[in-house]
């Protein structure tokens, strides 16, 4: 059976129309849409937050959450119960951790949140890469319990490897939860050492100060989440009377949205449903799109018809850049629809490159880069293989100027012009690289940063400079 295409409401102009008076009117019910990552070492308590958090604000009700309490303890993890909501596959359920990117919402007074989890597991940072680059905000937990944070930050921990990560990947607004504070009996010099360590440190980090918020809280106890009170929260009311964690997510700003860029959307995610039902999800990193709309899916020769949009839970007509949406796809075998791959106008192509130049700055490393060095080269939600083939020269971060060209090294804390060519993929049969969809960061900023991994450890983030083919 040949479905029938979904009709556009819209011609290209009016689209354009109705998405720029959306943009000046607040945004859907009053309400501006931001999308949240949550970090932090594992442990820290981030599924236990986002649990407690939802319930309390209304997104998850009292059946689901004594039924996920009663399969909590029956898999013998009862302190679990609250990290629930967020875990979705049994697979997770059963390892206690969480793996996936799930796409969840929530709703403040006057803002509308997509929240990409993002888990803690060492192994998993490429999952957490995915869901970082795909947010506006970050919301980074961390455990006050004596010796927990120092853990969490020293080397080994993923505290400060997340902070680094997800500022090189475009986050620029972060809120600090210091967590389990009731493990502290609420002691306030704990909170203040706490914030006292990270401030200078996110500041390092790229994070301005302004756009950086601490806040006091205990997800288990639910004290200071959505109410400042909680369970145990009148300690905490005698030293702090700053708001609560539900209040600075209020506050968060929403990104800008280039909507007369052409159309971007890097896939983070392919759900093969039964039958021939595609989707993919991802974040518009510019344009708008609508139902109806023919995609092309770059690299490959096909095309897609856009069968419907969901956006924030609710299905919607068309979308528009900044929004992280679920996209079904009609007019597809899905098996040419993967993970990396990005939805575009067919006369607006992305470039695909195998070759390209990009500045670079190179993380807390102990074996410096050379000429060669192999690395994981990370964009959006792929991975490939890839060769620092040239060391173009050194510059200065503050300034930009080129310190020293051709390098011979380069080591912790630097600040390079790279060339970097992809590598083959297959270890048999015929060795083609191939190519990734790519832009220069002066052209789309969302589709111009990268990471670079060697051996699990991110070693540099950089930004797109020339495509050379
Ligand atoms: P994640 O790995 O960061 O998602 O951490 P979890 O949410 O799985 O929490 C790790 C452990 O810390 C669990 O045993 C939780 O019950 C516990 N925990 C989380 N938040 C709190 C808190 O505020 N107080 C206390 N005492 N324990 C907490």
């Amino acid at each position: 059976i040949i479905e029938e295409p979904p009709k556009i409401s819209f011609a290209r102009e009016k689209l354009l129309e109705e998405a720029k008076k959306a943009l000046d009117a607040e945004g859907r019910n009053n309400k501006k849409n931001v999308s949240l990552v949550v970090i932090g070492h594992v442990d820290a308590g981030k599924s236990t937050l986002m649990g407690r958090l939802l319930y309390e604000l209304g997104r998850l009700d009292e059946k689901t959450r004594i039924a996920n309490e009663r399969g909590s303890n029956k898999a013998g993890k009862g302190s679990f119960s609250w990290a629930w909501s967020l875990d979705g596959t049994t697979e997770e359920r059963e390892r206690g951790i969480t793996m996936d990117i799930a796409l969840q919402s929530m709703v403040t007074p006057h803002r509308q949140i997509t929240i990409l989890d993002a888990p803690g597991h060492k192994d998993f940072i490429p999952n957490m890469i995915s869901g970082a680059s795909q947010a506006d905000c970050a919301l980074l937990v961390v455990d006050a319990t004596t010796g927990e944070f120092e853990a969490g930050f020293n080397r080994g921990g993923q505290t400060r490897e997340h902070i680094l990560l997800v500022r090189s990947l475009g986050v620029s607004q972060v809120i600090v939860a210091v967590n389990k504070l009731d493990q502290t009996n609420w002691d306030k010099s704990r909170y203040d050492e706490i914030c006292d360590f990270l401030r200078p440190f996110l500041t390092q980090s790229g994070y301005h100060s302004s756009k950086t918020k601490f806040v006091p809280v205990s997800a288990m106890q639910g004290v200071n989440l959505a109410t400042r009170e909680g369970d145990d929260g009148k300690v905490l009311r005698s030293w702090y009377d700053g708001p609560s964690l539900v209040d600075c997510l209020d506050q968060l700003e929403p990104p800008t949205r280039d909507i007369y860029a052409p159309l971007r959307i890097p896939i983070s995610n392919v759900f093969k449903g039964q039958g021939s039902g595609v989707a993919v999800s991802g974040r518009l990193c510019g344009g708008v799109v609508q139902v109806g709309d023919r995609l092309r899916v770059l690299p490959g020769d096909e095309t897609a018809i856009v069968k419907t949009i969901d956006f924030e839970e609710e299905n919607v007509s068309w979308a528009i850049a900044g929004s992280n949406v679920t996209i079904y796809l009609t007019a597809i075998d899905p098996v040419h629809l993967n993970i990396g791959s990005v939805l575009c106008y067919p006369n607006e192509l992305v470039p695909l490159a195998t070759i390209f130049t990009a500045r670079v700055i190179v993380f807390d490393i102990q074996i410096p880069i050379t000429t060669g060095t192999s690395v994981e080269l990370f964009h959006h939600s792929r991975d490939v293989p890839a060769t620092i083939a040239n060391l173009i020269a050194t510059i200065d971060r503050a300034t930009g100027d080129i310190v020293k060209k051709k390098p011979r090294v380069l080591t912790k804390g630097i600040s390079a012009e790279v060339q970097l060519s992809l590598r083959t993929t297959s270890l048999s049969g015929p060795s083609v690289v191939r190519p990734i969809p790519l832009e220069p960061f002066s052209v789309n900023k969302d589709m111009g940063r990268i990471l670079l991994r060697r051996g699990g450890e991110t070693i540099g983030a950089g930004i797109v400079l020339e495509i050379f083919g």
